[in-house]
């Protein structure tokens, strides 16, 4: 859906290319919340490659960070100095409404959004903040993208020493592997039901408290919206969001691509039964 502004591009980037490699074209449901607040102001914003394919976005639960991989966002033709300050602001809005849902830690952003300007053929870079950032921290961002892609491709190829726990839970939705675990599907809801947990930081981080419960991270290949009744990747509502007192409620097709232990938990831990291992 465009709006004829200035153009804004994000690189698509699917952390489970290795499961779902059909999904050409993938955001993190953050930057697909940034976008549609780029496009409410008049922007036309774009996820490339733009090749025709649905555009498909990441759904975590239980993340206190709003965003779990590095994105970036091509502007051109749009001064530094305006794109920032409303990048800038469509995120500490965010922050805002993300951080005064109860019973939550307020959430951050860390330093992994990046804002690439074209002024003319040079390239300035800046993060979320509107700070400088080098080509060389940007060079190894986005090789850390990838090398942290291919290891959970092959941490998922890795097979459970335990055969009744055959699902691999990872820590932090990074490539490291946790824990052990058999997972079930009850009431609609995936559930862990039996763990062993393997890595050593995991248990440390366990039994001093760091890790309270789990998190699901899906892609998801379309979704609806209680507002409008249309398709929620082209609409202006964001999820959770009040409009004339009606609340926004997404309802996602979601493909699971993998559990992880998390520090900020939907499910609490006490759910679980961990058979430690040193
Ligand atoms: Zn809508």
């Amino acid at each position: 859906m465009t709006t004829g502004g200035p153009r804004i591009e994000i690189p698509s980037f699917n952390p489970y290319r290795f499961a779902f490699p059909d999904a050409t074209r993938v955001v993190q449901r953050e930057i697909l919340h940034l976008m549609k607040a780029l496009r409410s102001q008049g922007f036309t914003v774009v996820v490339t490659p733009e090749d025709g394919s649905p555009l498909h976005f990441i759904a975590e639960k239980g993340l206190r960070d709003l965003l779990s991989h590095p994105a970036f966002v091509l502007v051109a033709g749009i001064p530094a100095s305006i794109i920032a300050g409303v990048i800038a602001n469509v995120i500490s809005a965010r922050l805002e409404s993300a951080a005064q849902v109860p019973g939550r830690a307020a959430p951050s952003i860390g330093s992994e959004l990046f804002i690439d300007i074209d002024e003319d053929g040079r390239h300035l870079r800046l993060d979320a903040r509107g700070n400088p950032v080098s080509d060389a921290v940007v060079s190894r961002l986005i090789a850390s993208m990838d090398s942290r892609a291919e290891a959970m491709r092959r941490a998922h190829a890795t097979r459970s020493p335990y055969p009744e726990m055959p699902c691999p839970i990872f820590l932090e939705h990074g490539p490291e592997i946790a824990a052990w675990g058999s997972v079930a599907v009850r009431d609609g809801a995936f559930r862990v039901e039996r763990a062993v947990v393997v890595s050593p930081t995991a248990s440390a981080m366990i039994e001093s408290g760091d890790l309270k419960g789990f998190s699901i991270a899906g892609i998801v290949p379309s979704a609806g919206c209680s507002i409008c009744g249309g398709t929620y990747v082209d609409c202006e509502h964001i999820g959770g969001q009040t409009y004339q007192g009606a609340t926004c409620v997404v309802t996602p097709q979601i493909r699971l691509c993998e559990i992880s232990l998390v520090r900020q938990p939907v499910q609490p831990l006490a759910t679980v039964e961990v058979i430690s291992e040193p």
